[in-house]
């Protein structure tokens, strides 16, 4: 569709949505390991995609007085989000967003961050990569799980990320052990600086983000754990209790580690409730309309074409 038509249809068909991305990022290494991040140059595009589309940048905040009336919008908008609390949020997203006045949000997995970890798929993903074929074989023979053969070893990595996601706390954290120990220290060291994308905040910078006025600080639990059935319930509450300290008081927001429908539930949202969160965001991919559940709001892949979204919002389809 032509971007003069398309702006003109949005003005009269009035939708919202909320994006999810996670790292923005001046540069990357490697497209694989730094996956989660998107290039500066492409998401300043995307950002004058939506400008052009006459879309309203909106905050948090502006969203939950939206949520007060159903959703029911007088105008087109966007919130942009972004999950798991990367150092590139305050040094390279900040900035960008400050330059052009717009308000975003951040999910922030407050253990690891007072903990200086990164996320338990970096590990994985760079395991993977570099360790040495009889490190690989060790891994193989001390797993409790079956892989397919001949798998590629970025195939592999996938594979455990998402087997890792939907093990109890305990048995994932065992998972990891073993998989970090495949690559020595040194190893470590020189991959925490090549990627240094992955980086995580530190408490302060977590701290410094949230009290900037453009910024709202939501959770995305302690540890990234999965809400699925087989996660003990005190780990759950754990999840949702440890971020609190942190947050923005009003709203209280949480956006679920993972977020597809495999990864809530009705438990899950009494839970939300019961922790006092008042916004729950998901990673199911929609529009954000009228009657929506404020406790799973969905939420569409921060991509760097804006173009998909468009075609979703006339045809249905992307
Ligand atoms: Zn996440």
């Amino acid at each position: 569709m032509k971007e003069r038509l398309a702006r003109l249809l949005i003005r009269f068909s009035r939708k919202g949505f909320v994006y999810f991305g996670h790292g923005v990022a001046p540069k990357r290494q490697d497209s694989y390991i730094e996956r989660l991040h998107i290039l500066e140059a492409d998401f300043v595009d995307l950002l004058h995609y939506w400008k052009r589309m006459g879309v309203d940048f909106i905050s948090m905040d502006d969203l939950w007085q939206l949520s007060r009336v159903g959703f029911k919008a007088q105008r087109s908008w966007v919130h942009f989000t972004f999950d798991d609390g990367y150092r590139n949020n305050l040094t390279t997203l900040l900035p960008i967003m400050e330059a052009y006045n717009i308000p975003f949000s951040v999910f922030v997995s407050t253990g690891l961050i007072e903990d200086g970890e990164r996320m338990p798929s970096f590990y994985i993903r760079c395991a993977f990569q570099y360790a040495s074929k009889a490190a690989l074989h060790r891994f193989y023979s001390r797993s409790t799980f079956q892989l397919k053969k001949g798998l590629t070893r970025k195939q592999a990595a996938d594979f455990v990320v998402n087997h890792f996601k939907y093990l109890p706390f305990a048995e994932g954290q065992v998972l990891l052990k073993t998989a970090v120990e495949m690559l020595s220290q040194a190893q470590w060291t020189e991959l925490y600086e090549k990627y240094n994308n992955d980086q995580l905040l530190t408490g302060g910078e977590m701290q410094q983000l949230a009290a900037h006025p453009l910024v709202h600080l939501g959770a995305h639990g302690s540890r990234h754990l999965i809400h699925h059935a087989q996660q003990p319930a005190y780990r759950l509450d754990e999840e949702l209790m440890h971020p609190l300290r942190y947050l923005d008081e009003h709203p209280v927001t949480f956006a679920y580690p993972n977020g597809t429908l495999l990864d809530y539930s009705d438990k899950s949202r009494q839970m939300l409730v019961k922790h006092g969160y008042q916004l729950g965001f998901t990673t199911a991919a929609g529009f954000v309309t009228q009657g929506e559940d404020p406790l799973s709001i969905p939420r569409f892949h921060l991509t760097p074409k804006g173009n998909w979204v468009v075609r979703k919002w006339f045809y249905g389809f992307e």
